[in-house]
């Protein structure tokens, strides 16, 4: 399921640089989304991203 591309538009890293999030494959194979500044990659979990630094993994 992917992440709504108006949602996607207004929502941001929680990373100290806040910058803006892709949709990217996580290393398990489930959808995520990354981050351009820090290069975080972010669950999405039925649809909803969570964007939790303690969820993230760096790719
Ligand atoms: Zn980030």
């Amino acid at each position: 399921m992917s992440v709504d591309p108006q949602l996607l538009e207004i929502l941001a890293c929680p990373c100290d640089q806040h910058a803006p999030l892709q949709p990217a494959a996580r290393p398990d194979g489930g959808p995520g989304l990354a981050c351009t500044g820090c290069a975080r990659v972010f669950p999405v979990v039925d649809g909803i991203p969570v964007l939790l630094l303690d969820e993230a993994v760096t790719g």
